[in-house]
């Protein structure tokens, strides 16, 4: 495919805050952006060219869809891969593609598929029953996060267990479904890598950043990471590995645990702009969402050379109905236009900027 000329089309599947940040990134460079999303007036679709409210395994919808747009993309992971392959059955460009969406939605998957590239995660065993669990707790030293296999994220679908816990109520709390029981990673702390690989292969890797979570959810992201360059350059190298394993195209995450000697364990990848990254628009030459769209629209990927030492706080619930003074001079405030602020919920994110170190 040669670069997509503006005017053109770029669905995106999924009407989040990613889409939203991915729709006026597009929009930027010239493009119409069609979201296809099943939620009424979701976030995405209240800043692009056109809402498709349909089901995401809704075929005719879809392939109207597929006509509509020159290149499609997804925001979120939990787009049913049948969809993506149906639309792709359709003659339509899809990226990045299915490998690494079909991967990062089953946990099990996921972290099979990593070691088999030489990427180390923590120990897991999988987990389907009570007994399973049992024995699984056993073998992971008597202490463990429980996870579902697929569809949990910001530590829904999870629980912390130890030896003498009520298994039986462990394993409903996460709704008796197929699950793994990962040993409790002691991490000095947690960094995530954000990459970008062309349709020709190249790639573009943003600077790690540390992140740091409550409940399970990121709070903040902080670039530098205060980590030596030679573990940096690591981290990287399995990003790019990732990358070129997967055959992803435009951005993807990998979240990594680093432990105190520096050993470096994965903890997950997500196929997509990734929380971790909403810095880079603030204080790199470009932000991961327009890296994204150039990705994915053929353009040449921008260069990604930090410029500001950066913190990025994400603003739950009602942290984001605070008065814009309160956030200090100089914080880039970004709502995701989202209308109801449940506790827990992501409604916008600040980044604080300092002359780089
Ligand atoms: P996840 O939803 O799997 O990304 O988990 C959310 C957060 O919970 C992670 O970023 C860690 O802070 C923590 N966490 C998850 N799994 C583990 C683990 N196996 N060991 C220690 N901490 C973990």
């Amino acid at each position: 495919m040669k670069a997509l000329p503006g005017g053109s089309v770029i669905g995106i599947l999924g009407g989040g805050q990613l889409g939203r940040m991915l729709a006026s990134a597009a929009a930027q460079l010239g493009f119409d952006v069609h979201i296809f999303a099943p939620e009424d007036s979701p976030p995405a679709a209240r800043v692009a060219a056109m809402h498709w409210q349909s089901a995401y395994d809704d075929e005719s919808a879809l392939r109207e869809f597929a006509d509509a747009c020159d290149v499609i993309t997804y925001e979120f992971e939990n787009i049913p891969v049948s969809s993506v392959d149906y639309l792709v059955s359709l003659g339509a460009v899809v990226r990045p593609g299915t490998s690494s969406l079909e991967k990062s939605q089953d946990r099990l998957a996921e972290k099979r598929f990593l070691n088999s590239i030489g990427i180390e995660t923590g120990r897991y065993e999988a987990v389907s029953s009570v007994d399973e669990l049992s024995a699984a707790l056993e073998t992971l030293g008597g202490e463990g996060i429980l996870k579902t296999r697929r569809e949990g994220y910001d530590g829904k679908g999870q629980a912390r267990i130890k030896a003498g816990d009520d298994l039986g109520a462990a394993f409903g709390a996460v709704g008796k479904v197929p699950a793994i029981l990962e040993a409790l990673v002691p991490f000095e702390r947690e960094i995530s890598v954000v990459i970008a690989r062309a349709p020709d292969g190249r790639t573009s890797v943003f600077e790690p950043s540390m992140n740091e979570h409550g409940g399970g959810i990121l709070r903040t992201s902080t670039v530098p990471c205060g980590l030596p360059g030679s573990t940096i350059e690591r981290a990287v190298s399995l990003a790019e590995i990732l990358a070129r394993e997967t055959g992803h195209v435009g951005v993807l995450a990998l979240e990594l645990f680093v432990l105190n000697d520096g050993t470096l364990l994965a903890n997950e990848f997500a196929p997509r702009v990734h929380n971790s990254g909403h810095w880079t628009p603030e204080a790199c030459l470009t932000g991961q969402f327009e890296q994204h769209i150039r990705a994915i629209a053929g353009w040449p990927l921008g260069p990604v050379t930090r410029v500001f030492d950066a913190r990025m706080q994400n603003l739950l619930g009602e942290e984001a109905l605070a008065p814009p003074e309160s956030f200090g001079d100089g914080a880039v405030i970004t709502l995701y236009g989202k209308r109801d602020a449940k506790p827990g919920r992501k409604m916008g994110h600040v980044v604080r900027r300092t002359v780089k170190s």
